[in-house]
């Protein structure tokens, strides 16, 4: 068994964030399975400070005890694998010159969490068409899946049923997009248990259905609930939510912090200091919440480390 988390380097780790990797890290443990630490810096790797965000976030999990195994994978450095699935999957792609605008127009309704499945606009262009278009627009690449229905199961969700739209596999700009670089890499590194958070649901039935095409077996599942602030919503670094960094500075030792998440994990009751490793026996996925976890910085920054 091997399971993974998989940060982009764009923000600090905050609570949320190391609750979801302490899962993970529970999940893949438990079962004596293989954990594994893969940087998404695939966008960011331009961006000034991403190598610098990214050791911190290697120094953050590091710090509260969760180990990983073997080398860190850099999305960075995997061109050449995602070239390789891309040369498997010739024939089956498709130069895309649409604008976000075109997409935007075109009479689509856009899912739950605003993604607009695209209608298909250049999947039939002609090879003149797509060779005068070049000559004004760089093109993306799309994969043909044209509306195939995709369920896959989550651990706590269920079944999530989507059609599976003609979706991006390498960006406008060159760069692979995501749902290419994280199935090749799960793909290469293994990983049979994706445990994430639940933005990404909704990109499971796409990932589970390009698992299958580049010829692999579909991980098993298991979005976790995020972390929201007091008025609902989901924390975020840019928002000032609280990060591993402020908790360390005002003098938390790695325990405690262990410890508040356990805690919302319904784990550890009653100890204020606890190590990821003294959760392994306690720990069982049902136990997992199933809706966000609340934080409120003011009460968590405001009332310092607890006291054992
Ligand atoms: N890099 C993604 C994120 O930080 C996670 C991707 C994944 O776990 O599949 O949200």
């Amino acid at each position: 068994m091997t399971g993974r988390f998989a940060p982009t380097p764009t923000s600090e780790l905050h609570l949320g964030n190391v609750r979801t990797a302490l899962i993970a890290w529970l999940m893949a443990r438990r079962e004596g399975g293989r954990f594994l630490l893969r940087i998404e810096d695939l966008d960011t790797q331009r961006m000034a400070g991403s190598s610098q965000i990214a050791a911190r976030q290697e120094a953050d999990l590091a710090w509260l005890g969760l180990t990983w195994d073997g080398e860190v994978m850099l999305q960075s450095r995997r061109a050449n694998a995602y070239a390789a699935a891309l040369e498997s999957l010739q024939g089956r792609a498709y130069e895309c010159f649409c604008t976000r605008r075109d997409i935007a127009e075109a009479a689509v309704a856009p899912h739950g969490d605003g993604y607009r499945p695209y209608p298909g606009t250049c999947r039939e262009l002609s090879a003149a068409q797509r060779a005068e278009r070049r000559g004004s627009r760089p093109a993306a690449l799309r994969i043909k899946a044209a509306g195939v229905v995709q369920t896959v199961n989550d651990l706590w969700a269920g079944d999530v049923t989507a059609v599976v739209d003609d979706f991006v596999l390498v960006r406008n700009d060159g760069t692979p997009a995501y749902n290419l670089a994280v199935v090749v890499d799960d793909l290469a590194q293994g990983v049979d248990q994706v445990v994430r958070g639940d933005d990404l649901l909704s990109s499971a039935p796409r990932q589970a259905w390009l698992t299958r095409q580049l010829g692999g077996e579909v991980p098993r599942y298991a979005h976790v609930p995020l972390a929201v602030n007091p008025s609902g919503r989901r924390l975020a670094k840019r928002e000032g939510d609280v990060t591993l960094a402020q908790l360390r500075d005002r003098g938390w030792a790695p325990e405690q912090v262990v410890a508040l998440l356990a805690h919302s994990l319904e784990l550890a009751r009653g100890r204020d200091r606890v190590r990821p490793a003294d959760l392994l026996e306690e720990f069982a996925p049902t136990q997992v919440p199933r809706s966000p976890w609340v934080v409120d910085p003011d009460v968590v920054l405001g009332t310092g480390p607890r006291q054992a």
